[in-house]
């Protein structure tokens, strides 16, 4: 089956679909996006992810291309389409194809929006959350306004290449002050000795997940103790548990953080236990989010 990318309005078979050379996206990296999971057919969090959308637009001075109706059905039309059940869903939002210039275009250019389904390997990331990951610290080069979804990942791509190069499969990103702010394509939290969990604040430092966010009330409703606060890198070495949440990975167990072996070297008890009930907190199709 070929694979379908909604481009602008249209449906076009992936080698066809394309953006102008002068897009602002290519260009600026003036475009933000949004990748969500998709499970049985369904998209994970839509609400949270549409909303987060139009935040980040609207930080940039953008809003949304089209009516949020609209842009649901779009999404849901490119998984149908290519016949997702799992995997995730890629949806970008450029402020349009123009002359090159710094200067914003007028009202006339129209925003380009992309969304891209793509299938994954749900057995995978299971396999890979049962040994749990090595991560990498790197340092936080990024801009002032990482909580905004931009498309402006050289950092994150430099600092993953970074954690590979290492034989991590994430980068965490460290600030001037020695804390950890979050990881290049995921938040970051840490289990101290006494079974709480700590992830840094929402602020302009980090992304503010959806999977973070649907992991909070997962901890609220178990009877876990959450603190929001920056931890050092030295506290995360000498955790009993870590792990990164984001929509690809939802709950990923981190076992070792550079040289420095978390908890027994398995994936953590409380890390685990997310995972295993974070969809029974996220939203899906079938299950509206009830708040
Ligand atoms: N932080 C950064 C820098 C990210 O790129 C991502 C993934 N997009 C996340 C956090 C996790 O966000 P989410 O849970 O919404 O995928």
């Amino acid at each position: 089956m070929s694979r379908i990318v909604y481009v602008n309005g249209r449906y076009l078979p992936y080698a066809a679909a394309a953006v102008h050379v002068e897009d602002r996206g290519f260009q600026f990296a003036d475009a933000v996006y949004e990748v969500c999971e998709v499970k049985d057919g369904a998209l994970i969090d839509e609400s949270r992810h549409l909303a987060r959308l139009e935040r980040s637009l609207g930080a940039v001075g953008m809003g949304l291309p089209m009516t949020l109706a609209a842009l649901r059905h779009v999404l849901g039309e490119t998984l149908r389409r290519n016949r997702v059940r799992f995997g995730t869903l890629y949806l970008q939002v450029s402020r349009g194809a123009a002359p090159r210039d710094f200067t914003f275009p007028g009202p006339d250019v129209s925003q380009t929006v992309v969304v891209i389904a793509r299938h994954g390997t749900p057995g995978r990331i299971a396999a890979q959350a049962s040994i749990g990951i090595a991560v990498k610290s790197v340092p936080d080069i990024r801009w002032g306004r990482s909580d905004i979804k931009s498309v402006m990942l050289l950092p994150a791509c430099l600092a993953k290449a970074e954690a590979r190069a290492a034989g991590a499969r994430e980068a965490w990103l460290v600030d001037e002050q020695g804390f950890v702010t979050e990881g290049a394509s995921s938040n970051a939290w840490i289990v101290d000795g006494a079974g709480r969990i700590i992830t840094h604040p929402v602020d302009h430092a980090i992304l503010a997940g959806v999977t973070r966010a649907t992991v909070i009330d997962v901890i609220a409703r178990s009877g876990l103790t959450l603190i929001e606060r920056c931890f050092t890198l030295r506290e995360a070495f000498l955790a009993q548990e870590a792990f990164i949440t984001s929509a690809s990975n939802t709950v990923m167990p981190v076992v070792r953080i550079d040289d420095h072996t978390i908890g027994s070297g398995a994936p953590g008890r409380l890390s685990m236990e997310l995972r295993r009930r974070f969809h029974e907190f996220a939203e899906n199709g079938a299950n509206p989010r009830r708040s």
